[in-house]
């Protein structure tokens, strides 16, 4: 049983395509990571999956009881829009209700959802003030509430340092045990990606899936990425480097 199931799916834009003939299976169990270069479409993928975005040609099979959560990229929110971190979180569970007050067992599920986050203490900020890391976690919290049994999430770490990065990665891993089903983009090979158990590599088309060590090669990141790309390995984990930068260290090191 999947929760979405895309059999070569097409997208384009202005004639133009964004996504050919892909086909993607999100189990409930999923924990998949979709990595590719700028433009390759993965918030395209994304989109599809959450269904604001039509192919041109396959299909798209949801399980139609399914309730999915969205977490968009930090850097394309409108930060000028003057809520606290705890009506920015309420607002996702009172929108498009007849009487938009929130009762105290929603108040409650905020808390204790800002506290699983650790953000608890930080309700009455404003959102525009807090750091790239807290930012996305008030849209973890806002998807979470919704109780989702898919969250997907664009960029998660895009513009975190790398402490942020590792809590948030452990954040999703820990739902992803409590059950959820996570697909996330990612541009982070060796921060994020091969941390991940599954991945989608994308270049408009499909260019490989599985476990990192699969699909983190230099044939598969060619295809990728369309540039000559060495993979190393640290502690049984694969370490991306771009083929240029490995030259250049052995040179400094031999001249
Ligand atoms: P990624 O997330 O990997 O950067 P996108 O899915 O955003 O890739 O974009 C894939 C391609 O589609 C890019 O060439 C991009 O310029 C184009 N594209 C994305 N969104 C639009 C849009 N709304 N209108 C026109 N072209 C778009």
């Amino acid at each position: 049983m999947s929760l979405v199931r895309l059999d070569g799916v097409t997208c384009a834009y202005n004639g133009m395509p964004a996504l050919l003939d892909v086909d993607l299976d999100v189990a409930p169990a999923a924990f998949t990571g979709i990595v590719g270069p700028s433009g390759s479409g993965k918030t395209t993928l994304l989109r599809v999956i959450l269904g604001t975005v039509r192919p041109v040609a396959g299909a798209v099979r949801r399980d139609p009881s399914l309730r999915l959560g969205y977490v968009p990229q930090v850097e394309t929110v409108n930060w000028n829009f003057p809520v606290t971190v705890a009506e920015a979180v309420l607002m996702s569970r009172t929108q498009g209700r007849r009487l938009p007050w929130p009762s105290r067992d929603e108040r409650r599920q905020v808390d204790e959802t800002l506290d699983l986050l650790g953000i608890g203490g930080l309700g009455r900020r404003h959102i525009r003030d807090l750091s790239g890391g807290q930012q996305q976690r008030v849209f973890l919290a806002r998807a979470l509430l919704r109780e989702p049994q898919l969250l997907l999430l664009d960029e998660p770490t895009s513009g975190v340092d790398v402490r942020t990065r590792h809590e948030i990665l452990h954040l999703l891993a820990d739902l992803n045990g409590a059950g959820l089903a996570i697909v996330l983009t990612t541009h982070d090979l060796n921060g994020m990606a091969a941390h991940l158990p599954d991945l989608v590599c994308l270049n408009t088309e499909v260019t490989g899936r599985g476990a990192p060590h699969a699909v983190l090669t230099p044939e598969v990141l060619e295809r990728t990425y369309g540039a000559p790309m060495d993979v190393l390995s640290h502690g049984g984990m694969p370490v991306v480097v771009d083929r240029h930068t490995v030259h250049q260290l052995h040179r400094g090191r031999t001249a």
